[in-house]
């Protein structure tokens, strides 16, 4: 599922390309990833526009229309953008695409239809609450990091995962980061020394701007990073002990029994 570095870097990939051309056609293939407008406002609002620039809160990412109106997008399991030539080989799975005057093609690709765009005329501001967003993951200090989740009262990666929190983080980011902080993925947060906390803190910073640094791609990541090693069989980079699984939140993550020992 998209976390706050893919979702980064589609926003940057976004920038790259399809800023600043007009959108002359728009075809939308699957209503259900609409999340708060009718197809036909959806096209409307934004044939004849052009995307002008473009943000992102947690696992959002936003575009400004040259109207005012911002294209708000969720990424759902599998979601990402394609920007193609209009004559080139569509990628599979396409399921809005917005063709523009420079004869290319910004396609929202998702396999398993799980996403979400957005309309959204009263700002960005309004919609991160109206969505019950906590801040971003990049944009929090330590002090509301550490009031924010041991307010939640949970487990450390439940309270990681919980959008409200902190957004952006979800199952394979929050592995990392307990990872890198040494922290048990049910460790209760409350149960937490300041210390740890502070920890986690600065492992939530640095795990994400690396993984923003390497294109959000597990094969560029350090050699002491755990993601990679999310599968059976895999191993801890630090001790070499084999990973476990564990249930949390109904997500199955992946940690080290020896360097996240309770
Ligand atoms: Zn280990």
């Amino acid at each position: 599922m998209p976390e706050l570095p893919d979702v980064e870097n589609f926003r940057r990939y976004l920038n790259s390309t399809a800023l600043h051309k007009t959108i002359e056609d728009v075809d939308i293939r699957q209503e259900s990833l609409l999340g708060n407008i009718q197809d036909a406002d959806l096209r409307g609002a934004l044939l004849y526009r052009t995307l002008e620039e473009t943000m992102r809160h947690g696992k959002y990412l936003f575009t400004r229309l040259d109207s005012g109106d911002w294209l708000g997008m969720h990424f759902g399991m599998t979601g990402f953008l394609d920007y193609y030539k209009t004559n080139g080989k569509e990628p599979a799975h396409s399921r809005v695409l917005l063709r523009l005057a420079n004869g290319h093609i910004l396609a929202y690709v998702s396999q398993r239809k799980l996403g979400s765009l957005y309309l959204i005329r009263d700002g960005v501001q309004a919609f991160i609450r109206e969505k019950k967003l906590g801040p971003d993951a990049l944009d929090l200090s330590r002090e509301e990091f550490i009031r924010t989740l041991t307010s939640s009262g949970s487990m450390a990666k439940s309270a990681l995962m919980r959008q409200e929190n902190v957004a952006g983080i979800g199952n394979v980011y929050s592995d990392e980061i307990l990872f890198q902080a040494g922290v048990h993925p049910r460790a209760a947060v409350k149960n937490l020394s300041e210390k740890t906390l502070d920890k986690l803190y600065q492992s939530t910073g640095r795990v994400l701007k690396k993984a923003i640094d390497k294109d959000a791609d597990p094969g560029k990541f350090p050699q002491d990073f755990i993601i990679p090693q999310r599968h059976d069989g895999g191993q801890c980079p630090v001790c070499s002990e084999s990973l476990k699984k564990i249930k949390v939140s109904g997500r199955t993550g992946w940690y080290c029994p020896i360097c996240q020992s309770r």
